[in-house]
C-alpha cells in the first residue's frame, strides 16, 4: 500500500452493514420469521449507471451514479439523490433503507429509494452541472415515474436539479409530469414549505423532546453540525422558538460562541462568503471539535458516521437530533445509551422533508394546490404522532427511541408483505 491510499473503510463505518445492524435488532423483537427478514435485510433493485457528460472545453468526463429501492411493499420508492464525491453503492443502499422505514413510521405510502452521483459539484460549472443532472436522469429514468420512484432533492442537490430533472424525464414523455420528483421549484408543481420541510421537522421534533424531559427550550443550548439545507433552517427555527444556537459548522469549518449565535447574521455571512467560518463575534472550532462542545443539545446535520465508538464517549451533549441520516453507528449508539444520552433517531427526527414531499406529489397528481398554513399543520400533525408512537414502543419494551421507532416501522413494512402475500 502506497502512504498515499486511504485507509480502508472499517466495518463500523459501512452504512449498509450499520443499517442492517439496526434492522436486525427490531427484527429480533418483533420475532420476525426468517423469510421475511431476508425479504427485508436486502434491497429489492439496484441501478448502476456510467454516463458521458460534454465539459464545457469539449472534453468528454464518464460519472459513476446509483438509484436503489429498499422496498416498495406500501407504495411507490421515494428518496432523494445525492452528488457527493465520496458516495458509493453502500451508501445509496443504506439510505434507501433508511428511506423505508421512515415513510412506514410516518405512516405515509411509499416504499424506500435514495439515488447518489460520484461527482463533487462544485468542480462543475452551472451548464456542466444540468448536463449531469439530465443526463443522470435519462439514465434511471426506466425506474423513476409518479407511480414507480419519486426522487427528491439530498446533499448537493436542490429545486433547480430537481426541474431539470423533472423537465429531462417529462421531455422524454412529451408531456409535463410534476409528480415524478419533489422538491421542485413552486413555479413547476413544487410545494409550500418544501424547502424548509426538514428543519422544521428537526425542530418540531426538538421541542417534543424538550417536553418529554421537561426541559424548556428557552435554557437550552444547541451546537449544529452542517448548515446546508438541513442544518441551516433548523438553526434559524430552533432560534426562533427560543433554542440558543451556540455553535454551527460546514466544510468550511466551525464558529462558536457560548452566548449564542446570530443565525440570520451567519446566513447572510454564508450568502457574502460561501461558508460559516471567520463569522465576526466567535471563535473557530472544528468538526470534530463541534461535536464535543458543552451543549444541551446536539444536531448533527451533515452526512454519516460522525458519532462513532472512537467519540462518543467524549459527547457533552444530553440530547442527540438526527438532522442528517446515520450520523450515529450502532457502536456509538450503545456507548450513548449507557451514558444516558437520549438520541431522537433520523428516521423520525429528519422526516419533515420527505413528509412534505408527500404533500407535493399529491398536490400534483390532484392539480390542486395548499396554503403553507395548511402544509405545517399537516406536517406537526404527522410528525408529533410519530413521535409519540416511537416513545409508546421505546417505553414498552424499555428500549431505546431508536429501536422504539425501528419497532413501529418495520412492524409496518413486515404487516404489509404478510398481507400482500409472495408473488407468484
Ligand atoms: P446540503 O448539501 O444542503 O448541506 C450539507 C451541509 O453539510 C453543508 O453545509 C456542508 O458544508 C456540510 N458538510 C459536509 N461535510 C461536512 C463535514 N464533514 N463536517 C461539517 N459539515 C459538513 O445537504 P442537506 O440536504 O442539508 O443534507 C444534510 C443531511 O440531511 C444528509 O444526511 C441528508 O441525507 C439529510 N437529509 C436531508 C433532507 C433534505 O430535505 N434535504 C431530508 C432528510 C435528510
Amino acid at each position: 500500500m502506497t502512504a498515499t491510499a486511504p485507509a480502508p473503510a472499517l466495518p463500523a463505518d459501512d452504512p449498509w452493514l450499520n443499517a442492517q445492524r439496526q434492522f436486525d435488532n427490531a427484527a429480533q423483537i418483533l420475532n420476525l420469521s426468517p423469510g421475511l427478514r431476508a425479504v427485508l435485510r436486502e434491497v429489492r433493485r439496484e441501478l448502476l449507471v456510467r454516463f458521458p457528460v460534454k465539459m464545457d472545453n469539449g472534453s468528454l468526463r464518464v460519472f459513476e451514479g446509483y438509484r436503489v429501492q429498499h422496498n416498495t411493499t406500501r407504495g411507490p420508492a421515494k428518496g432523494g439523490i445525492r452528488f457527493h464525491p465520496q458516495t458509493n453503492l453502500e451508501e445509496v443502499k443504506a439510505l434507501s433503507m433508511w428511506m423505508t422505514w421512515k415513510c412506514a413510521l410516518m405512516n405515509i405510502p411509499y416504499g424506500g429509494a435514495k439515488g447518489g452521483v460520484v461527482v463533487d459539484p462544485k468542480e462543475l460549472s452551472h451548464r456542466e452541472l444540468e448536463r449531469l443532472s439530465r443526463r443522470f436522469a435519462s439514465e434511471i429514468s426506466m425506474l423513476i415515474g409518479p407511480d414507480s420512484d419519486i426522487p427528491a432533492p439530498d446533499v448537493n442537490t436542490n429545486a433547480e436539479v430537481m426541474a431539470w430533472m423533472m423537465d429531462t424525464i417529462s421531455m422524454e414523455a412529451g408531456y409535463s409530469i410534476p409528480a415524478v420528483v419533489t422538491g421542485k421549484p413552486l413555479d413547476i408543481g413544487g410545494s409550500e414549505g418544501r424547502p424548509s420541510a426538514t428543519g422544521r421537522g428537526v425542530t418540531i421534533t426538538a421541542i417534543e423532546i424538550c417536553k418529554r424531559l421537561d426541559r424548556d427550550p428557552n435554557a437550552t443550548t444547541v451546537a449544529v453540525q452542517g448548515f446546508g439545507n438541513v442544518g441551516s433552517v433548523s438553526a434559524e427555527l430552533m432560534a426562533e422558538r427560543g433554542f440558543r444556537i451556540c455553535a454551527v459548522s460546514d466544510v468550511s469549518g466551525g464558529v462558536y460562541n457560548p452566548m449564542g449565535l446570530h443565525v440570520h447574521g451567519l446566513l447572510n455571512h454564508r450568502s457574502a462568503t460561501g461558508g460559516v467560518a471567520g463569522f465576526p463575534g466567535s471563535r473557530p472550532v472544528t468538526n470534530s471539535e463541534l461535536l464535543e462542545l458543552p451543549v444541551d443539545i446536539l444536531v448533527p446535520a451533515a452526512l454519516e458516521n460522525q458519532i462513532t465508538a472512537r467519540n462518543a464517549g467524549r459527547i457533552q451533549a444530553s440530547v442527540i437530533i438526527e438532522g442528517a441520516n446515520g450520523p450515529t453507528t450502532p457502536d456509538a449508539d450503545l456507548i450513548l445509551e449507557q451514558r444516558g444520552v437520549v438520541v431522537v433517531p433520523d428516521i423520525l427526527a429528519n422526516a419533515g422533508g420527505v413528509t412534505v414531499s408527500y404533500f407535493e406529489w399529491v398536490q400534483d397528481l390532484q392539480s390542486f394546490f395548499w396554503e403553507e398554513g395548511e402544509i405545517n399543520k399537516q406536517l406537526e400533525r404527522i410528525l408529533r404522532r410519530a413521535f409519540a408512537q416511537m416513545c409508546q414502543q421505546a417505553d414498552l419494551h424499555h428500549v431505546s427511541l431508536r429501536l422504539g421507532a425501528y419497532l413501529v416501522a418495520v412492524k409496518r413494512v413486515a404487516d404489509a408483505t404478510a398481507v400482500r402475500g409472495i408473488y407468484p
